[in-house]
């Protein structure tokens, strides 16, 4: 598309209030919009170091100064066709998304909830921060988007998950004070994006933008209530517009006495938030809007608050193991011998817990190592799918291959990543082996590129066969 259509096309009373926001400022982003979007992508720390991947990655990157793992890449590049992609390293985003799941600080035991999570930008993000342990629940009330953050989270490997589709009051309801963390990236009406998006340009109205503040006035009261006292919320928008930013945030510190704003790292480019749009509340020059011509991304805002309460977390009581019955101990067995059939020990770096393994009708899961009650409450996924019981044997899946990282498995025919082997096997091509590029000479293997697997086959004299289900066959 032409960039000037974009520019062209920008509402007039968004471009007034643009003005009347910035000022002498108002011209450089104006211009900003003539200027080409920019391309990011962020690693995924659960797998692989910014060192290992700077070694590896066959395309040109360049690091965002403000976000540690993440990196600019040229257009042309096409990431999303390289075996590394395919084998959960980075997940692409634009720069300023990445900013709001790298201000709220979700460590490994946490148990967190991304409450509008689709498509997994920030939740995955927040997943690998976790490497394996505590909780994250990630909902979107949108089914259908709830099944493509779900694909997401399988590629990124992330194990230790809920995937919901629920609506936001029914969550509050549920868990009134039980997360230590959560982010609310809330629907907006996505000005930020316009330069991305045109067709938002085209849908604006300040309508629409008042009527969506008073669904993020909502939403970030239930994500407050359910924060344990001295958990962090993060909110963020990706628009300007002061009713659904500042507006919000000055409601939910009055609705809510006990939620503070705390200051972040203003890294270069960042802008304080404006009092003035919030009844005047000098606390919230700590919010931080990101605007295009300041930085080299588009969009955001973003407000980080902690409840009232003590800084450590009460310890979550692990449910008491279920004593297995005779028929799951030996369902357990099944995929507790393939597993170290293959050499497989740990998955994304945690040791792996047979407490964990649930059988239910021949499916097999990796539960969280957080687990509340679910009944009654809509879900996609409780626990990471690891594979089906088919009549004695056990048939590992997509996600598993995906939930382990490099070095995880023994049975790994590990090629370069741009062998093209690795994408005709993603395309779900069998494919021929030279001797020595397999460990074993037969049976169950992870194909992987340059280490990290992407896939299960079974080697039979010299092809691996193929297993690649059709749903996550590359086109
Ligand atoms: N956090 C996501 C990411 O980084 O990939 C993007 C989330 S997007 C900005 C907002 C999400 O809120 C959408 O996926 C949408 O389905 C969901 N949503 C829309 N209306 C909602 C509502 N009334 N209550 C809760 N969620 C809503």
């Amino acid at each position: 598309m032409d960039k000037s259509t974009v520019y062209d096309n920008l509402p007039p009373e968004f471009l007034l209030r643009m003005k009347e926001m910035l000022g002498p400022e108002y011209e450089p982003f104006l211009e900003s919009f003539r200027l080409p979007r920019r391309y990011g992508l962020r690693l995924n720390t659960a797998k692989i170091s910014a060192e290992e991947f700077w070694r590896i990655v066959p395309f040109p990157v360049r690091p965002i100064p403000w976000i540690p793992g993440g990196y600019f890449y040229d257009e042309d590049a096409r990431p999303s066709r390289c075996p590394l992609y395919q084998a959960g390293l980075y997940y692409l985003q634009e720069p300023s998304a990445m900013t709001p799941a790298s201000l709220l600080p979700a460590a490994p035991g946490d148990v967190v909830l991304d409450l509008c999570a689709a498509p997994g930008g920030k939740a995955t993000a927040l997943g690998a921060k976790l490497a394996g342990t505590g909780l994250l629940m990630a909902n979107d009330v949108s089914t259908s988007r709830a099944r493509a953050l779900q694909r997401n989270i399988e590629l990124f490997g992330l194990s230790s998950v809920i995937v919901c589709d629920e609506k936001p009051e029914k969550l509050a309801g549920r868990f009134p004070g039980f997360f230590d963390k959560i982010l609310l990236d809330a629907p907006c009406s996505g000005e930020g994006m316009f330069r991305k998006e045109e067709a938002l340009a085209r849908d604006w109205s300040p309508e629409k933008s008042e009527s969506l503040s008073r669904i993020q006035k909502t939403l970030i009261l239930q994500a407050a209530d359910m924060l344990r006292p001295g958990g962090m919320l993060l909110y963020s928008t990706c628009t300007f517009a002061p009713c659904e930013d500042e507006e919000v945030i000055d409601h939910l510190l009055t609705e809510r006495p006990d939620m503070h704003l705390l200051p972040v790292d203003m890294a270069e480019g960042f802008s304080p938030g404006n009092p003035r749009y919030g009844n005047d509340r000098p606390e919230l020059v700590h919010c931080v809007r990101l605007f295009p011509h300041k930085i080299a991304g588009e969009g955001h805002f973003m407000a980080l608050l902690r409840k009232d309460g003590p800084e450590e977390a009460p310890s979550w009581k692990e449910p008491a193991p279920r004593k297995a019955s005779r028929k799951e101990a030996g369902e357990q067995s099944l995929v507790l011998s393939f597993l170290e059939e293959l050499g497989i020990r740990s998955l994304c770096g945690r040791p792996l817990d047979a407490s964990r393994l649930h059988i239910q009708g021949g499916k097999v899961f990796y539960l969280p190592a957080v687990r509340p009650s679910f009944e009654g409450l809509s879900y996609l996924r409780y626990g990471m799918y690891m594979g089906d019981l088919k009549k004695n044997r056990f048939e590992p899946s997509q996600p598993l291959a995906l939930a382990l990282g490099k070095s995880e498995a023994d049975a790994v025919i590990s090629l370069p990543p741009e062998d093209p082997r690795l994408s005709a096997f993603l395309r779900g091509e069998t494919i021929s082996l030279l001797p020595g590029e397999a460990p074993s000479p037969k049976g169950w293997h992870l194909l992987a590129a340059a280490g990290w697997p992407l896939a299960f086959g079974k080697l039979v004299n010299g092809t691996l066969k193929n297993h690649v289900p059709a749903g996550w066959r590359i086109t």
